[in-house]
């Protein structure tokens, strides 16, 4: 339902905590943050309010300047702790926050179940983050191909974010039928739902089309389509006030 995420040298736990809260307007059932920390992929989530993940982390910000975070309206599997999202790979590394859903979740579930991938959750949107660990070791490109080949396998309507441990440089969106934002600040990028948590720190944004991906990698986004055609980023400035 909705989705914030940090790139750059702010702490990444708070803001997005932050930035969910904006978005509660929109209803949901459960929320959730991943974060880098100390080099690891930490995950975090609960079913109910975002002061609810708040009061389980009793005040402990966890540590990390690049994170993930999400809203629930449940689709797939019933709210709980286990299908809140961010969700993440078979093997951890890769996470991913999704609005939408992914209408043939469950052949590609059945193949990837059929190759050992072992799921922890009921949702549609953990399937996607295998099928692109899936994607991204049968192939050996980078994640940003990964994301783009899984894509258009999918049947459904997404905004994702996609992190991985090892790119703690690295956010991938994309996005089809549900909105996504990117904020372009010094050095920073924020992504949302839509422009209420990223306007305290940077008016110039870039809306995504329909299948587009978006990269930020080290300090820079880049815009493709699903068959690597690249586009010139268009920044929009804002006029809202706060
Ligand atoms: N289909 C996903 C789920 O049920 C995402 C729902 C949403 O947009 O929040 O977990």
């Amino acid at each position: 339902c909705g989705i914030v995420a940090y790139v750059g040298g702010r702490e990444a736990f708070p803001l997005i905590l932050k930035g969910l809260k904006r978005l509660e307007y929109r209803g949901y059932d459960s929320s959730g943050v991943a974060l880098i920390e100390d080099e690891k992929l930490k995950v975090y989530k609960k079913k109910g309010k975002v002061s609810d993940l708040e009061a389980e982390l009793a005040g402990k910000a966890p540590k990390g300047t690049i994170g993930i975070g999400h809203t629930r309206w449940a689709t797939h599997g019933e709210p709980n702790d286990v299908n809140a999202h961010p969700h993440y790979s078979n093997n951890r590394k890769l996470s991913i926050i999704h609005n939408g859903i992914i209408e043939n979740y469950a052949a590609i579930k059945q193949n990837l179940v059929g190759k050992g991938h072992v799921f922890l959750s009921d949702t549609d949107t953990e399937v996607l983050i295998h099928f692109i660990e899936d994607i991204q070791q049968a192939t050996g490109g980078p994640l940003e191909s990964a994301v783009k080949l899984a894509l258009k396998e999918v049947v459904g309507a997404y905004a994702i974010v996609v992190m991985s441990e090892e790119l703690p440089n690295q956010l991938i969106a994309a996005r089809k039928g549900s909105p996504l934002v990117i904020g372009v600040g010094e050095s920073e990028f924020f992504f949302a739902s839509d422009a209420t948590p990223i306007i305290e720190y940077t008016k110039d944004v870039v809306y995504l089309d329909d299948y587009e991906v978006a990269v930020v990698k080290d300090g820079k986004l880049s815009i493709q389509n699903l068959d690597n055609t690249e586009t010139i980023p268009y920044i929009q400035t804002l006029e809202m006030e706060l």
